[in-house]
């Protein structure tokens, strides 16, 4: 069945890249309207050999979408979803708004992918590091049980979106930025994000902790994460450490993990190779290395996991489910 889809934030980093992915995933789509701000309405963008005009985003605009892809900040999703979702159109949203609302399903296809087909007219993707840690997670867990996560992120400025990559680019030629979307430079520098609330977790911290659980299904998973931008661009890195329940073998480690679906592992110490963030640019899978043992834990391994923000993290996942939504109405057209 072919879908009406529309992106709402079509100009931003990821409405750029689900543009592209749905060309390159040939979605059955019908037709595609671009959505943003005033500020870029009336622009063209090019898809599938033709332009498509961005429209200035309004509710009541949505009457024959079947699929809104949003990706243009909470707070525009927060006041406008619901809105969207009762004019008959399935939101899959990328920021935080949703995220921990029960009645959203939050999904990864390759981990719970069924849980998408029982919204009530929102989905949320995940946060784009929590999407990469669950593909190993999941396997190693459904295989040798988790006992305890351990993660620190290495994460590109991209995940910030345009604003935070013009800053890194002016540095980078010497410039002075023409906004500091970060307070602080963003070239030859680490940061970390916002600290909520007077709280010594920043809020990445606390949304990769609550969302690994909630995907996963393990309400009281020990698991532990530092967040950490560096000055890259095309994808986002994890050192990641795990305690299991059950015994293995590094070697049983990299199967589990090389099983599963959308996962690629890279891991040949002898010969130098790993996966790196400019591998992982542009690439779907989420790459694995470096798997090896941590002799100081009872069955403990530590994994660098390493995945394009825009695409995996982002565009990729929402239209991984899209696909879910879109083969879930071609089911029940055929069973009506
Ligand atoms: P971005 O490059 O800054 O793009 C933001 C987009 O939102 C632009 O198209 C912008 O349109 C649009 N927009 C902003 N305010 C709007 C409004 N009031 N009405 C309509 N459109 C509006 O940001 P991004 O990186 O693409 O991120 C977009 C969302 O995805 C955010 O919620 C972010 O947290 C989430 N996300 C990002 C990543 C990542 O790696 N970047 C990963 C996962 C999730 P204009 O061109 O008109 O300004």
């Amino acid at each position: 069945m072919t879908m009406n889809v529309a992106i709402v934030g079509a100009t931003g980093l990821v409405g750029r890249t689900m543009m592209q992915v749905l060309e390159q995933r040939d979605f059955p789509l019908d037709s595609l309207r671009l959505f943003a701000s005033a500020r870029s309405a009336g622009q063209s963008l090019p898809f599938r050999g033709r332009e498509i005009v961005v429209e200035e985003f309004a509710t009541d605009r949505f009457g024959d979408v079947d699929i809104a892809l949003f990706s243009a900040g909470g707070a525009l999703s927060r006041e406008v979803a619901p809105a969207v979702a009762d004019a008959g159109a399935v939101v899959i949203d990328n920021s935080s708004a949703w995220r921990q609302d029960p009645n959203v399903p939050l999904v990864v296809p390759e981990v719970n992918g069924k849980t998408a087909l029982s919204h009530s007219g929102i989905i949320a993707n995940p946060n784009c590091s929590t999407i990469q840690l669950m593909l190993p997670l999941k396997a190693l867990h459904d295989r040798f049980g988790l006992r305890r996560v351990m993660a620190s992120t290495y994460q590109s400025i991209s995940g910030a979106g345009q604003s935070g990559v013009d800053q890194l680019r002016a540095e980078l030629r010497g410039e002075s930025p023409e906004r500091m979307y970060f307070r602080r430079p963003a070239a030859l520098n680490t940061m970390f994000h916002d600290f909520p609330d007077g709280s010594d977790e920043t809020e990445e911290e606390m949304k990769m902790v609550r969302e690994s659980r909630r995907i996963l299904g393990i309400e009281d998973l020990r698991i532990a994460v530092t967040c950490v931008r560096i000055p890259t661009i095309g994808a986002h890195g994890e050192s990641v450490n795990v305690e299991l329940e059950r015994e293995c073998q590094v070697e049983d480690v990299r199967r589990a993990i090389s099983e599963m679906d959308g996962v690629r592992v890279i891991d040949d110490p002898a010969n130098d190779r790993y996966p790196t963030i400019l591998d992982a640019e542009g690439v779907d899978d989420v790459l694995v290395g470096r798997v090896r043992r941590d002799r100081s834990a009872e069955n403990g391994f530590h994994l660098w996991v390493v995945a394009d923000n825009l695409r995996k993290g982002a565009a990729t996942n929402a239209v991984q489910i899209a696909e879910i939504i879109a083969a879930g109405r071609t089911v029940s057209a055929e069973e009506a």
